[in-house]
């Protein structure tokens, strides 16, 4: 089975001749840590000769006052790709199927083989989930639904109501993920905070993360807020002091900080519109987008692009054949990327 399976790619650094270099290509946060999280890291630090706490416990209920949820409802792993195999374990069994829209993020097919589950895998259309197509192509054996809301690579969002609608439709023994990694993004008032969905629903969990708005890409964490049995059963596949010390103290740092995390987003979103309204002068297609980056269809020329823009030191996320997803950076990156963009248009 192994052998048979694509490896996960990452987004890779690329260098221009002139030494320039902007990393366009893992949708990370452009900043550096806060120096309130760095200190709380370097604080930490001192204290790695000992194991972390196995039930991080200070996080979790940090995470349970700041979302106003019970404890019990949260599960944490190393990062939130983690928190998804251990969900994966915990409701796939052999025969499961594991349903997911394509193309969207790409760690799902991973984990879905890895898991043994099969995979159904669901068009897009105009790049969004088809939630209708999706409910249609449930099966007796669908343990699990994925819906990355917004949609990676795509940016694009599914509304409040058409999520009811589709939870409506999906029998209450399958288990619908919200992955919700950019839902600090999101600006657009019609797309649900999965967390009421949640409230709503009991076959509903949403899957958060440390890594994107918060900046904590390099420590791996993630958690998942759902109800019992599915919390439990994902805090019981955690392996031993998975999440380890500094990043537990860095989470609860960067809840402390919020509101300093969020200004931040805010500058990123402000770049976003800047970014995508400069693509569509120049005569680009390019959804509309509610997460850190934007999404070019390519098709045949995506690899050309993303060799031009690695010419200049961007490194994007080309899919062959499909498109090119490209992080929104910093305003100088994103000038660069722009300038590829016009000339290549
Ligand atoms: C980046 C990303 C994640 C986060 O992964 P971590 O393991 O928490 O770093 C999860 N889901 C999607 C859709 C993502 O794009």
């Amino acid at each position: 089975m192994l052998d048979s399976m694509p490896p996960y790619k990452p987004g890779k650094a690329v260098v221009s001749p002139e030494g320039r270099s902007y990393k366009l290509s893992s949708n990370e946060s452009p900043y550096g840590p806060l120096p309130s999280v760095v200190e709380a890291v370097a604080r930490a630090a001192t204290e790695v000769h000992r194991y972390p706490d196995p039930g991080a416990v200070r996080l979790t209920e940090a995470l349970a006052e700041r979302y106003d949820v019970p404890a019990g409802h949260v599960a944490l792993g190393a990062g939130s790709v983690a928190v998804a195999q251990q969900i994966l374990a915990a409701v796939g069994e052999p025969g499961a199927d594991v349903m997911y829209a394509w193309r969207s993020f790409e760690a799902y097919p991973l984990l879905a083989d890895l898991s043994g589950a099969r995979s159904i895998r669901v068009p897009l259309r105009e790049e969004t989930h088809d939630l209708d197509a999706m409910a249609d192509a449930l099966t007796p054996e669908t343990r699990l639904v994925f819906v990355c809301n917004p949609n990676n690579p795509t940016g694009t969002v599914n509304r409040t109501e058409e999520l009811r609608r589709f939870l409506g439709r999906v029998p209450g023994d399958v288990t619908v993920v919200l992955d919700e990694a950019y839902r600090e993004y999101v600006r657009d008032a019609d797309v649900p905070d999965g967390l009421a969905l949640y409230r709503e629903h009991p076959n509903v969990a949403v899957l958060r993360t440390f890594s994107k708005a918060y900046g904590l890409a390099g420590l791996r964490v993630g958690y998942l807020i759902g109800h019992e049995p599915v919390a439990a059963a994902v805090r019981k596949t955690l392996l031993p002091f998975a999440v380890n010390h500094l990043a537990q103290a860095a989470a609860i740092a960067s809840l402390h900080a919020e509101d300093e995390l969020l200004e931040r987003v805010e500058t990123v979103i402000k770049e976003r519109t800047r970014v995508r309204e400069a693509l569509l002068s120049q005569g680009w297609t390019v959804p509309p987008t509610e997460a850190n980056f934007v999404w070019l269809r390519l098709g045949e020329r995506t690899m050309e692009f993303a060799a031009k823009c690695a010419a200049v030191g961007v490194a994007v996320r080309p899919f062959d054949g499909e498109g090119a997803r490209v992080s929104i950076g910093d305003p100088e990156a994103n000038d660069v990327f722009l300038a590829v963009a016009q000339a290549f248009v």
